[in-house]
């Protein structure tokens, strides 16, 4: 069997080779060894030929050059908002994080940028309407309990022509649904994890020890 298509992929590499294209690095299994060329020429026709992922991926490598461990991602985000020269910003927000939503607000609106926020209840309509079962709900059926609905957020934003998104802390599937749906290019800020303060990455720095439930 080809090593290249057995399970390992770039997660089992040691060598990481390919930041510098030090091809003698290459483990059995590395997929820039044995790319496929027809792909990666397509690829690269999209960011030198078509203007908008063009010009956002060489803002986004002009930020990470010039503030490379210095700004922190609100920082970044809006270095990246000023240098993409967007006007108009969109947030999706949870509901529960519209408290931090509101700061990032003022955060904009200092540096000159106008936002306008979409919390995920939007519409107040039940859950039971689109097939969720009222045992499943977290108030197990008892009255209404609004549906979170990331594709009203995108087409909200759509209407008022926002040039750019911002998640702040919408559920794993519904922020799938609002990135799906978005009309403006858009990043995350803010993922939801409802135990370790909407900061996913310490159930996997703490997999060996709090986390060992995953083994
Ligand atoms: S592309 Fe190749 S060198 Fe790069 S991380 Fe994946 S396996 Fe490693």
């Amino acid at each position: 069997m080809d090593k290249r298509q057995s399970s390992h992929s770039c997660a089992s590499c040691g060598a990481m080779s390919c930041r510098t294209a030090d091809a003698g690095k290459y483990p059995d299994f590395c997929p820039t060894a044995g790319l496929d060329q027809d792909l990666l020429a397509e690829t690269l026709r999209i960011y030198k030929e078509d203007e908008e992922p063009g010009r956002i991926a060489r803002v986004a490598a002009e930020v990470e050059g010039l503030f490379y461990g210095r700004y922190c991602r609100v920082e970044e985000t809006v270095e990246f908002i000023k240098r993409m020269g967007y006007k108009k910003i969109g947030i999706a927000t949870c509901v529960g994080l519209i408290y931090e939503t509101r700061i990032l607000g003022k955060i904009l609106r200092k540096q000159g940028i106008a936002s306008f926020s979409i919390g995920c209840k939007t519409g107040a309509v039940d859950k039971t309407e689109v097939g969720i079962p009222p045992e499943l709900k977290i108030n197990k059926g008892c009255g209404h309990e609004s549906l979170c609905n990331p594709i009203m957020q995108a087409k909200f934003l759509e209407k008022k022509k926002t040039d750019f998104n911002i998640v702040m802390g919408l559920c794993v599937g519904h922020d799938s649904l609002f990135l799906r749906h978005s009309a403006a290019p858009t990043t995350v800020l803010v993922v939801k994890d409802r135990v370790l303060g909407h900061n996913p990455v310490i159930a996997l720095y703490q997999a060996g020890t709090t986390y060992s439930r995953f083994k």
